[in-house]
């Protein structure tokens, strides 16, 4: 595959110092350098993913790196998120990862983007930039950079990371598939959990982050067999790499022979559905504040609270009183039996998604007066015992 970028003019004295381990690697050497000095790359986040991305880009010496993310850093985030440190606990995530980059490597140009990714900013930020790494870590997002990068013909290496495994592949719809062409469809509302839910090790950030590095480097300056068309899977249990073809699919809606989908969705969280259409249902009219069922519990109402979160999440904090029934024994129906008649029922998860979902089921089984709550146990920290530790 042909280089994406072209050669910077020249390399100073401090760069050639800085680079010789590259610059004595052939396949590398001066002109693969000069093209990273040239080169442009955005990573969209600044979490797991991005951590370890871009203090390689930075140390590779990618002449302008981009960072864009929203958020702000958290104490849950420094288990994995290395970029970020003890001291920039909330502080926005995009200018603390900025600030490790220029310690890293001055010689380079950091560009801060401390701003959420949408639909209305995304093509003009894409635009300024080679090649987009993409450490998101929802569909909704994942869905709206592969649109974006296809429509404007670019290049992006994506990965993504949870508990024990990881995944990581090049979308480059000029050359091989894109991500539409893998997953033609979101997986339903609630079926797949987010790291937040589920967990990751933090080391896998490293070994997933590392991959797009390399496949980045790889596609800037023309050398190797890029990850287009494979799909790397990788598995730290059992500490096993393994590739599988992809195929562009002639019929995928965006990069296919005749694509229906020619310009950005207007609303991509629509079309991954935080929730499914039964939960939003079920919850319209039967959601409660944390606040309100603190007030019930003080008020000694013949409550019955459920927590439909996973034993590991229950141990790390739980709402007094509650019961831990999981959301998979809702699904297969066997936690309608242990579900009091002559109380009421109040369900909770972690955000509100979860126990959204059991809703719709306890209700379907009859308890008409079940409740569940908005926005689960960190709504409870946030109003009522910011004591407890936020997860
Ligand atoms: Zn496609």
């Amino acid at each position: 595959m042909p280089p994406l970028v072209e050669p910077a003019a020249e390399l100073t004295v401090d760069e050639v110092r800085r680079y010789s381990r590259h610059l004595i690697i052939p396949d590398v050497g001066m002109a693969g350098q000069k093209r990273l000095k040239n080169a442009k790359v955005l990573c969209v986040g600044a979490g797991g993913l991005g951590s370890p991305a871009l203090l390689y880009l930075a140390a590779a010496g990618v002449g302008t790196l981009g960072v864009i993310d929203f958020d702000v850093v958290d104490e849950s985030n420094l288990q994995r998120q290395v970029i970020h440190g003890q001291s920039d606990v909330g502080r926005p995530k995009a200018e603390s990862a900025a600030a490790s980059v220029r310690e890293i490597n001055p010689l380079i140009d950091v560009v801060v983007h401390n701003e959420v990714l949408t639909t209305e900013n995304v093509m003009e930020v894409f635009s300024g930039y080679d090649l987009i790494v993409d450490g998101t870590d929802n569909f909704a997002t994942r869905y709206m950079v592969n649109d974006a990068a296809v429509l404007l013909g670019k290049p992006y290496v994506w990965g993504s990371i949870y508990r024990f495994d990881g995944q990581a592949s090049v979308f480059w719809a000029e050359h091989g598939p894109c991500y539409r062409c893998l997953y033609p469809e979101p997986p339903p509302p609630g079926m797949v959990p987010s790291c937040a839910e589920g967990g990751v090790l933090g080391v896998l950030c490293a070994s997933i982050g590392s991959i797009q590095v390399n496949e980045a480097i790889k596609v800037l300056t023309g050398i190797g067999e890029p990850l287009v068309g494979r799909l790397m899977i990788y598995d730290a249990l059992e500490m096993t790499y393994r590739s599988v073809k992809v195929r562009k699919d002639p019929e995928c809606v965006l990069c296919g022979k005749n694509p229906t989908v020619t310009e950005l969705l207007e609303d991509y969280e629509a079309f991954c559905g935080a929730v499914s259409a039964e939960a939003q249902e079920a919850a319209s009219g039967s959601t409660i504040t944390a606040a309100e069922l603190k007030s019930w519990q003080d008020a000694g109402e013949n409550v019955y609270v459920v927590d439909v979160r996973e034993p590991n999440e229950y141990e790390i904090v739980s709402i007094p009183g509650a019961v831990l029934i999981p959301k998979g024994e809702f699904l297969n129906g066997s936690a309608l039996e242990r579900l009091p008649q002559d109380k009421k029922i109040v369900l909770h998860c972690k955000s509100g998604a979860r126990s959204a979902e059991c809703l719709a089921i306890v209700k379907n089984a009859g308890f008409s007066d079940a409740v569940h709550v908005g926005g689960g146990v960190l709504s409870w920290i946030k109003t009522v015992d910011p004591s407890l530790p936020a997860y």
